[in-house]
């Protein structure tokens, strides 16, 4: 971390301790009020530490050092917390209380990577009602907010006795391709899943995200003179071109199925027919079943397009991710939580269908009913204008200490 000053500024804090003093928590003991507003304080200085630390994902260096100081925050009573080496990837985090794997548990999910290369957005300010920097809302916001509660929790000697385990992984941004199998290890003894993704600015619950794969598509065909010997040669980017028109045109016109070609590359020289290019392309499904039929029918087109041109077209890659599809079990998760959310003034309401996936589909994937988008309210993810708003903290903090201190109950 840099030895700057903070850039916390008192009106910050005063619009925090705010929305803390007028939220209804009667529902919670008042020695876990008390510790709440206590640990609340801490949650600036630390999440201001972590958003000083670039963790972009291939940032390994980065990304490590924010586990290291997540480690350290969460170094709390009751829960024992351990990295697991990455594998072409910087190392994941899980915690797990003490009553974790001896009864169904909740598990509660974030990432410590973000989308910034270094030098492209850095560092933390604050304005009286806003937080701003990378990740300070995808999702270093989250990651804080679920410290605040598991530290007000072990002050109360709760923590160990809750089936609770967080796991934070270092490359959700590219798909938690080496993440998904920590997740995995955990989704035995987890019977829901609670993604802390940054909030939706209506708070509603994200019960529903498309699935997302990436496919490589590289063309061989055969190099020729153009001047001298045209015919002899077969145009690897004319046969890509078509495959790519053919490919585009899969997208569907109601936008359940989409097909983004954002890359390519081919070809030497001009007056060489070219034999090789290259393209890359982003899927998104609504439905398991309309990712199969994308990936098959995108086989088909590669198969025809090889045999009409002699120019092998090969496919790599696929689904990445599988869509968070509604289900019973994900109905009961979201309103159990939509009532605690709604009792300290959030919505209970469902969010639209949204384009991007996460780890809530990865859960799914394993069978865990997930809801996400509980992290705190904010807009412009991804951008250099990513912002969280900080009267968004204290209610998503009440009412995920209200889930959680009724989940035994609710269980019986
Ligand atoms: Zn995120």
């Amino acid at each position: 971390m840099s030895a700057r000053a903070s850039a916390i500024v008192s009106p910050t804090l005063a619009e925090l301790e705010l929305a803390w003093a007028g939220l209804p928590l009667a529902a919670l003991a008042p020695a876990l009020v008390a510790r709440a507003h206590a640990r609340l304080l801490e949650l600036w200085p630390l999440l201001e530490r972590w958003v000083e630390i670039n963790s972009f994902t291939s940032n390994f260096a980065g990304c490590d050092q924010v586990a290291d100081e997540l480690l350290r925050a969460l170094a709390l009573p009751g829960l024992d917390g351990r990295r697991v080496p990455g594998r072409a990837a910087a190392d994941h985090l899980v915690w797990k209380s003490a009553a974790w794997g001896t009864r169904p548990g909740v598990l509660l999910v974030g990432h410590h990577d973000t989308v910034f290369p270094p030098g492209t957005f850095e560092s933390f300010s604050c304005d009286a009602h806003k937080l701003y920097g990378p990740g300070v809302l995808d999702m270093k916001g989250g990651l804080a907010l679920l410290r605040t509660a598991a530290a007000a929790l072990a002050d109360c000697g709760l923590l160990a006795e809750l089936p609770v385990a967080v796991v934070s992984v270092s490359d959700e941004e590219t798909g938690s391709a080496d993440g998904r199998r920590v997740l995995a290890e955990l989704t035995g003894d987890a019977a829901v899943g609670l993604v802390f993704e940054a909030g939706r600015v209506n708070d509603a619950i994200v019960t529903r995200r498309k699935g997302t794969g990436k496919l490589v598509v590289s063309a061989r065909g055969r190099a020729a003179h153009a001047g001298n010997d045209l015919s002899a040669g077969r145009n690897a980017i004319w046969a890509l071109a078509r495959f790519i028109d053919g490919a585009q045109r899969l997208t569907a016109p109601d936008g359940r199925v989409t097909v983004n070609v954002g890359l390519v590359t081919g070809g030497t020289s001009a007056n060489t027919v070219p034999a090789q290019a290259r393209c890359e392309i982003d899927l998104r499904a609504t439905t398991a079943a309309d990712a199969e039929h994308l990936v098959a029918a995108l086989q088909r087109l590669a198969a025809e397009l090889t045999e009409q041109t002699e120019v092998q077209l090969t496919l790599e890659g696929g689904m990445r991710r599988q869509p968070l599809e509604p289900s019973d079990a994900q109905g009961r998760l979201a309103s159990r939580y939509g009532a605690y959310a709604k009792a300290v003034g959030l919505s209970d309401a469902q969010a639209a269908l949204m384009g991007g996936g996460s780890d809530a589909n990865t859960l799914a994937e394993h069978g865990v009913p997930a809801i996400d988008g509980l992290g705190p309210r904010g807009q412009a993810f991804h951008t250099p204008q990513e912002h969280a708003e900080i009267a968004s903290f204290a209610p998503r903090l009440g009412a995920l200490l209200a889930f959680l201190l009724t989940w035994e109950a609710a269980q019986r």
